[in-house]
């Protein structure tokens, strides 16, 4: 495994947690032992926590992600929020095109793809998130939909851009459920899209879908993931620092 392999966990913390629910979560955080100089660790707080996010993270190890951004640099785009502003709150990774974003609120693979080149602009690391339905899963196209998605992600972008990118494999029927894919599984699907993309051979890829303490460990022994995007375990600090020690 390449030194660009670390271990990443990145919590998705969602719609959850108010500036001072994320400042004590912070606080309580980190003044644990945390295990940083084998794992990465990126939390990504709501946009109005960010700012105090950033300021209290200041000089820690632990990094700032934000959840979306916008795939425009300002403008007359009410309720977006632009790189430059992410950036200014300290923050230095952003997932993009989660699951419940397309689902939810129409994001397609174009915009996808907008938002990670925007994002690599700002020297920001792009999470791009990628998954099949539970249909999909069932009939046995999950690869096919997974691949097709980093494709589009990723299309008319360098090799060298697509490896300053991070991947998150999150199968839609094992987000929230308690139902996690089995690692091998996973791992097939991971190893097959980075076999797939050159630019993702050094690149990290995660899994994300009901990963917690007692299943991480199991993840990241596979060759092909790299860390969890992690959303339910990542809301404790109890939780997140052992999802750390686990990977
Ligand atoms: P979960 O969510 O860990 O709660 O399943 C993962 C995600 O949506 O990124």
């Amino acid at each position: 495994m390449s030194a660009a392999r670390r271990p990443l966990i990145a919590g998705n913390w969602k719609m959850h947690k108010t500036i001072a629910q994320t400042q004590a979560f912070i606080a309580d955080l980190c003044a644990r032992p945390l295990p940083l100089d084998d794992v990465d660790a990126v939390l990504c707080p709501p946009f109005t926590a960010l700012a105090a996010a950033g300021a209290a993270l200041a000089g820690s190890r632990v990094g700032l992600g934000a959840q979306n951004v916008s795939w425009a640099e300002q403008g007359a785009l009410t309720g977006e929020i632009a790189p430059a502003m992410l950036t200014e709150c300290g923050v230095r990774w952003v997932v993009i095109g989660h699951s419940e974003r397309r689902a939810m609120f129409g994001e397609l693979d174009e915009r996808v793809k907008e938002k990670a080149r925007i994002a690599l602009a700002h020297g920001l690391t792009p999470i791009v998130a990628v998954g099949e339905t539970a249909e999909e899963h069932a009939a046995g196209i999950a690869l096919d939909k997974v691949r097709r998605q980093v494709r589009a992600a990723f299309d008319g972008f360098a090799d060298d851009e697509i490896a300053r990118c991070v991947v998150a494999y999150e199968p839609i029927w094992a987000i929230g459920t308690g139902k996690a894919d089995s690692p091998e599984e996973a791992n097939a699907v991971m190893g097959a899209i980075r076999a797939d993309v050159p630019g993702l051979r050094d690149a990290r890829i995660l899994y994300g879908g009901s990963v917690k303490p007692d299943n991480i460990a199991a993840f990241v022994s596979q060759p092909h993931i790299d860390g969890g995007l992690v959303g339910g375990a990542s809301l404790e600090p109890a939780s997140f620092a052992a999802l750390l020690e686990g990977a």
